[in-house]
């Protein structure tokens, strides 16, 4: 396994790999990788003859008072856990690397970013799209992968692939949970023990929820009250939002069907959470 922080590495990898006519998966991370991460790498190492994993911490999709300075890194773990996943290629670039002098062009998305994480994280949309975008130019796979846990940002990448009539085809992934229930997440290591304890309250709401539309409910109103209802009843869990929308466009639906998804945002102390389903 390689392991660059130089673009034109990156190209000259992959256009030798192209030109034996292999194909190639990418996906892209902030680093600090676990077992979700890793279900992504697994599946692209099952789809593609070569696979790249990006690292970068993106300064573009933080607003002022988040957290791009205390976001955990460790490349050694990190390349680790790459490489017994049989990643081919780590793309490690600093951030003046990606952002030039003088850089001014970016990608907005207009629609699908107006609920869920956009209300709360206005230019951060804008930032994953930017920087995916520059890197599928870089790496151009034939496939990325994206996880659930982060449904808007892969409804938002799926409409921009389309949109901008990119060659790749993006491969949404399950969520991964610890065997409590929480969603990996890189952000877990910020909760000490008791908000460890407390974060439960997510996976417990979104289990309840899924319960709740298998035994046939279907009016959203009634659904996301119960959720609510059920988050309130932990004291260090703060509601961001917990809403449905459609999986293709993320606007508000008053209807629990098919492909609808079901998502939450929740602050244990400072700590943003998310977690989510979608109906099947
Ligand atoms: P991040 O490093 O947080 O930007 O995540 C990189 C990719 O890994 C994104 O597509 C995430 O959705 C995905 N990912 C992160 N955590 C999980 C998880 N627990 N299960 C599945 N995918 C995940």
């Amino acid at each position: 396994m390689k392991i660059t922080g130089k673009i034109e590495e990156v190209r000259a990898q992959v256009k030798a790999w192209k030109k034996e006519g292999l194909t190639v998966g990418f996906v892209p991370t902030m680093g600090y990788l676990h077992e979700g991460h890793q279900s992504l790498m697994k599946k692209a190492v099952e789809n593609c003859d070569r696979v790249v994993v990006s690292i970068f911490v993106n300064p573009m999709q933080f607003g002022v008072n988040e957290d791009l300075d205390s976001y955990p890194r460790d490349l050694e773990a990190d390349a680790k856990l790459c490489e017994t996943t049989g990643v081919d290629l780590i793309f490690h670039p600093e951030v003046d690397e990606i952002y030039a002098d003088g850089f001014c062009s970016f990608v907005d998305m207009n629609g699908l970013t107006k609920e869920l994480c956009g209300k709360t994280r206005p230019i951060h949309f804008r930032g994953v799209c930017t920087v995916v975008c520059k890197l599928f130019n870089i790496v151009t796979p034939d496939q990325a992968f994206f996880g659930q846990k982060d449904a808007q940002q892969l409804a938002v990448i799926r409409r921009m692939v389309k949109d901008l009539n990119m060659d790749i085809q993006v491969v949404g992934c399950p969520i991964i949970r610890e065997a409590d229930g929480l969603t990996k997440s890189s952000r877990n290591t910020y909760l000490n023990e008791e908000e460890r304890k407390a974060a439960l309250i997510l996976s417990k709401t979104i289990f309840l929820g899924q319960k709740l539309v298998e035994e046939g409910e279907t009016d959203a109103k009634t659904l996301l009250a119960k959720m609510r209802e059920n988050l309130e009843t932990e004291p260090l869990a703060k509601i961001d939002y917990v809403e449905a929308v459609r999986m293709d466009d993320i606007e508000k639906t008053d209807v629990i069907e098919k492909d609808v998804l079901v998502a939450m945002a929740v602050y244990i102390g400072t700590t943003r959470l998310i977690d989510n389903f979608i109906v099947s």
